[in-house]
């Protein structure tokens, strides 16, 4: 009998918050691998103007999102990861906290190169509309009070509405203007 070993995929993202870039990424590595592992990159950080929300919090916009997606959940796993102040062992401590992978996807500099130098094969993905589809760009629109909703999952707008994600945002960003 033959057994064929899963392969496994991992994407790393700080994913301040979960939006539809990340979404589809993830479509796209399920379509080439057996399982996704999602790492919530920076777990450690949160309450800050790029940092403003909790790796449980991004837990949850993730898994429901997914969920909502109709994605198997037998086929990924999320998993909080704090930063270490250590570029040359950082895979090491991911390879830690993770099931078995051999694929990275990643548009990463400082994350393609820490994997390769490591022997793993990575892949870029593709950019999905990356003008509108970035962290930055979402946390920019929330406190310009301009469209951000249609750049992610209704999972992530109900985490926002459930912990007052908007005015925790824009209070961050008047404290940290009057700190100036
Ligand atoms: P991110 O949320 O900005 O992006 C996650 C991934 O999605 C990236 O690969 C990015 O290229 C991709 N992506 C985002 N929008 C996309 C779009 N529209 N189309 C296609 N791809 C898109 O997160 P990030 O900054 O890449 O996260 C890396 C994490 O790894 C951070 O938390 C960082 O701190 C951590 N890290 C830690 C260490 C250490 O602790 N020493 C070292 C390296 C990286």
């Amino acid at each position: 009998m033959i057994i064929m070993e899963k392969v496994r995929g991992i994407l790393i993202g700080r994913m301040q918050p979960v939006h539809n870039g990340h979404m589809q990424i993830i479509n796209k590595v399920l379509d080439e691998v057996d399982e996704v592992i999602i790492g919530i990159g920076s777990a450690q950080l949160s309450h800050e103007l790029k940092d403003p929300f909790t790796a449980g919090e991004r837990v949850v916009m993730m898994s429901q999102a997914l969920a909502d997606a109709g994605v198997d959940p037998s086929r990924y796993y999320i998993i909080p990861m704090q930063d270490i102040n250590f570029n040359a062992i950082w895979v090491s401590h991911v390879k830690m906290l993770t099931p078995p992978f051999s694929v990275v996807y990643s548009g990463n500099s400082l994350v393609k190169q820490l994997f390769s130098e490591e022997g793993f094969e990575v892949r870029q993905p593709p950019l999905y509309d990356r003008l509108h589809l970035s962290g930055t760009e979402v946390r920019r629109r929330i406190l310009e009070d301009d469209n951000w909703q249609e750049l992610v999952p209704k999972a992530t707008a109900d985490v926002l509405a459930e912990i007052n994600g908007i005015e925790r945002l824009k209070n961050l960003s008047v404290k940290e203007i009057s700190d100036i």
